[in-house]
């Protein structure tokens, strides 16, 4: 008697991995388990729904039981499978890197709504480079920079910018240090705004995989918008901006630091899609 080989069609992998991903606390298996399966089948998903009775090869089920067991591991999909979409672009994302969110493009937004005279912008924590490429992309006139203290994260956000055909200048180092003397219209952050604390009550793709330096805030989450805050004004010209995305329930006090040091002009929060308030933003006065 011979014994048959089971067969793994893409319609039974998906079901299964679905159970599996689903016991393991993944929120979204069965569309995770998709998209996985299309990396392993360079198929895409139009092109996985009409091969939905294709056995898999051997070769194809060792690819993608490795992806399942990465996602199994509470790894984020973005850096499984690499990529990050973020206002209509494609990002390579590592965890070198924070993966961009869609809250983000709030920020983005508003620094757009306010550059009509602006030339020169300065992104403080460049990651994944989402945020100056975004704003380089929507105003070609302006010459974006952008710092961060990680080679790694510049790497990749090099790479972003090239595929995306952004025109960003990159400087590495902490905050302000790379760029001494230069002075910008304005500044522009998401920095890091995890209360240290609360960290390790984040969910496991965050806390197990997301570089903590581009998490951690220190004690009460807001060191950098201190740290910024206090030195923007020497950065920028008259007038200037300085934009800042805030974690959730930290508007109020980020708002008072841009008072404190002198951001008195237009000073506006904003909220995102959930109608938590996640920018906050104001100018020097201009004399
Ligand atoms: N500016 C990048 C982003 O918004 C990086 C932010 C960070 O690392 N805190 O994704």
């Amino acid at each position: 008697m011979t014994t048959q080989r089971e067969t793994w069609d893409v319609l039974k992998v998906l079901n299964w991995t679905k159970g599996y991903l689903a016991e393991k606390g993944v929120e979204n298996p069965r569309l995770e388990a998709e998209w996985m399966l299309c990396e392993a089948l360079s198929l895409d998903r139009v092109g996985l729904y009409l091969n939905f009775d294709k056995p898999l090869s051997d070769a194809e089920l060792a690819s993608y039981r490795g992806l399942v067991a990465r996602r199994g591991k509470r790894e984020p999909l973005q850096y499984i499978l690499g990529t990050q979409e973020f206002m209509g672009l494609d990002y390579r994302v590592t965890p070198a890197v924070l993966i961009p969110r869609h809250d983000t493009a709030v920020l983005v937004t508003e620094a757009i709504m306010r550059a009509a005279q602006v030339r020169s912008i300065l992104d403080i924590g460049t990651g994944s480079g989402c945020v100056a490429i975004a704003l380089a992309k929507a105003l070609p006139e302006v010459e974006v920079s952008t710092v961060d203290v990680s080679p790694e994260a510049i790497e990749v956000a090099r790479g972003n910018a090239e595929r995306n055909e952004a025109r960003v200048i990159f400087f590495k180092g902490s905050l302000f240090e790379p760029v001494a003397g230069r002075e910008f219209d304005m500044i522009v952050s998401n920095p890091p705004y995890i209360p240290a604390g609360d960290i390790a009550g984040l969910q496991q793709e965050v806390r197990g995989f997301e570089p903590v330096g581009a998490l951690d805030g220190g004690a009460d989450g807001l060191d950098f918008y201190r740290s910024i805050t206090s030195q923007a004004s020497g950065h920028l010209n008259p007038g200037g901006w300085l934009l800042f995305e805030v974690g959730a329930g930290q508007a109020p006090q980020v708002l008072g630091l841009l008072k404190h040091y002198g951001f008195t002009e237009e000073t506006f929060t904003q909220t995102d899609p959930a109608g938590i308030e996640r920018v906050v933003g104001g100018r020097l006065a201009k004399s």
